[in-house]
């Protein structure tokens, strides 16, 4: 025994701390809820590869001849997080009309994605609006029969992360407009729009319309 022990003890035991601390910030890093800010306009991007990717997982998609970067950008993150659920996503717009935006959506029923869609009644049939088309796929749509607008633009993903912002899904807000948007895995804030949700949604009823 002497200070040569008593030396390696201690280092051994600093070691063994910082080996601590260091699992401890990557278990945090991976538990740590979302808290993402998107700024828009985006950067012209290519997101084929994220939808076939979405599509059909594994198999490798076939490279899109289109001359648009395939890289990180506001849309390409927006479009990650959509095609992130699992179980549902409840979309609250006064405006769609972005076809990529359209595409990834219409994926996400395919692939057994419990998808409802509330929207404005002024707004939904402008030209290139996409909701015809969701409709169409068997999307359950609702829509608002009042003056005033349905003007939120929110997105719930399998009740767990919360899409809000200024933005509408519309290309020339995507590629032209500042606007932002907030990903956020806050239970508070998911239920306070996920009642919000579910409110209109029933409002929204067909069944609950008055006609006089
Ligand atoms: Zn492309």
């Amino acid at each position: 025994a002497g200070p040569g022990r008593a030396m390696r003890a201690a280092a051994l035991a600093v070691a063994l701390a910082v080996t601590a601390v260091a699992l401890a910030v990557a278990a945090w890093r991976r538990t740590r809820p979302v808290r993402e800010v998107l700024f828009f306009p985006s950067r012209p991007c290519c997101i084929e590869g994220l939808l076939a990717e979405a599509a059909e997982p594994g198999v490798p998609a076939r490279p899109c001849p289109c001359p648009l970067p395939s890289g990180d950008t506001a849309l390409s993150r927006l479009v990650r997080r959509l095609l992130s659920a699992r179980r549902s996503l409840d979309l609250c717009l006064f405006c769609f009309s972005c076809p990529q935006l359209g595409r990834a959506v219409q994926l996400l029923h395919r692939r057994g994605v419990r998808v409802r869609l509330v929207t404005d009644a002024q707004y939904m049939g402008l030209h290139g609006s996409q909701i015809g088309r969701l409709r169409h796929a068997g999307i359950q749509v609702r829509h608002d029969q009042h003056s005033g607008y349905m003007h939120h633009k929110f997105a719930i993903v399998d009740q767990r992360t919360l899409i809000t912002g200024s933005l509408n899904w519309t290309s020339q807000a995507i590629q032209s407009n500042r606007e932002n948007v907030l990903v956020v895995e806050d239970a508070e804030y998911v239920k306070a729009f996920q009642d919000e949700f579910e409110r209109i949604w029933e409002e929204y009823n067909p069944a609950n319309y008055s006609f006089f």
